[in-house]
């Protein structure tokens, strides 16, 4: 089959690289020239490593051998002492996984085009249409998709700055404007990504809407500077005379399909970045989309399997993302708690963790009982990465295996 897909994000270009496997003819159309994106690290948990390593070991492994190992959340909240969360997790620039995935997609024969900025529906058996959240495309056959665009109330900044975080870390600084807080991870051992969030009122009243995107990063970094030992906050828009303040955008769409022409990624749907999952539920559309061609008939079917089944898996992350950033915008009540509820009412964001939670959240914030948790959990990572290694195979995912429950072909 003939597919071109628009858009050269991680939507596109996975979906790029699993169809190609399938034996398909596939372009992909991105606007920018090559190795040029935006954003900083993305963040991922084993859930999507051991959807990689099943659909391609190759890639998998690349991706795996350049992220970033982090093992706690550390909260850190103005007068109060730091406390800790369980939990590990992944985090990768933005352009590093962006170049693997390229790579790995010309090495299967896949068709990259950059500077490509598509107007119109391009002529194939199939479209992709995976161009992210303001997706033109979408925009331009609105009467058939129904989408919808819901913005959220908070303010907040993706930047990046060249001090790294030992590890997973939220900020909370009270300032006399109101609280302002940052969820920052480090994605290289030379840069962190670092996005900071407030309330409306908060970010009125400190002025950030007459400032410019390179004074807007001064004051951030002088609010945050007791946690970025003298390094300098970047927003990547203040180099040409912008600045990168947002409301979160909630795109849903009534229908995904329409002929040969199907959404996919954040084009399809958007969720919280408080849960930080956009790029994981990108590429699993990617791994649904071919799973689902691989097996239907006809493309009408294949295209609505691969919706119906994206729509049910996707529900309950939707959920726990709204929770979670109503929770944010509820942030200025929770500030007085003392520290250690505080950051379990930040971990127990959706309200329905058993009491176990949080006595385990108690007696883990300190030296040995800590230490013990955090053992327990480099247990569980490091025996789910020798599972996976098993699916890389001997040299370490050099081999190409097919998997044919999912790229058939
Ligand atoms: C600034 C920023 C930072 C983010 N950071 C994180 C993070 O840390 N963690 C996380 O999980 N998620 C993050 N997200 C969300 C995450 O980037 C998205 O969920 C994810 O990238 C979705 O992948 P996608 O391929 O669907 O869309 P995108 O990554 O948006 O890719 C769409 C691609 O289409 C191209 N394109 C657009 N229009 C056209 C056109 N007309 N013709 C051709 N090409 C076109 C774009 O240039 C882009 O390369 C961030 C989002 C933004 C905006």
């Amino acid at each position: 089959m003939r597919i071109t897909c628009v858009g050269g994000g991680p939507a596109g270009l996975y979906f790029a690289i699993l169809a190609t496997r399938a034996g398909h003819d596939v372009t992909v159309l991105e606007r920018n020239p090559a190795g040029v994106t935006y954003g900083w690290g993305v963040v991922f948990w084993d859930d999507l490593l051991d959807d990689l390593f099943r659909h391609d070991p190759v890639s998998a492994r690349r991706i795996w051998d350049a992220a970033c190992k982090w093992d706690e959340y550390e909260v850190r909240v103005t007068g109060k002492p730091v406390s800790h969360l369980a939990g590990y997790g992944f985090s990768l620039g933005r352009h590093r996984l962006l170049d693997i995935l390229a790579e790995r997609a010309t090495e299967l024969g896949a068709d990259l085009r950059y500077r490509a900025d598509v107007e119109h529906l391009p002529d194939a058996d199939l479209v992709v249409v995976c161009d992210g959240a303001g997706s033109r495309i979408r925009e331009r056959e609105a009467a058939h998709f129904g989408a919808e665009v819901e913005l959220g109330r908070n303010r907040y900044i993706w930047l990046g700055t060249p001090h790294v975080f030992r590890t997973f870390t939220f900020g909370f600084e009270k300032t006399e404007a109101g609280w302002i807080w940052f969820h920052a991870y480090p994605f290289t051992d030379e840069a962190s990504t670092f996005i900071a969030e407030c309330t409306p009122q908060t970010w009125a009243a400190l002025g950030f809407g007459e400032l410019t995107g390179r004074d807007g990063c001064d004051l951030l970094g002088t609010i945050f500077a007791r946690h970025l030992d003298g390094e300098p906050l970047i927003d990547q828009r203040a180099e040409t005379g912008g600045t990168g303040w947002l409301t979160f955008r909630r795109v849903t769409n009534r229908r995904w399909d329409h002929g040969n022409v199907v959404l996919m990624g954040d084009a399809a749907h958007t969720t919280h970045f408080a849960i930080g999952s956009g790029t994981k539920l990108a590429m699993q559309d990617a791994m649904a989309l071919a799973a689902s061609l691989a097996t239907a008939d006809d493309l009408p079917v294949a295209l609505e399997r691969y919706e119906n089944a994206r729509r049910s898996r996707l529900a309950p992350l939707q959920e726990a993302a709204k929770a979670s950033s109503e929770w944010f915008e509820r942030m200025p009540q929770y500030g007085d708690l003392p520290a250690k509820r505080f950051s379990y009412a930040l971990s127990n964001r959706r309200g329905d963790y058993p009491l176990w939670r949080y006595l385990l959240h108690l007696t883990t914030q300190s030296g040995p009982p800590r230490a013990m948790l955090r053992w327990a959990l480099t247990l569980r990572r490091w025996s789910r990465a020798r599972r996976r290694a098993g699916l890389a195979g001997p040299a370490g995912g050099a081999q190409h295996r097919r998997d044919p429950a999912h790229v058939g072909g």
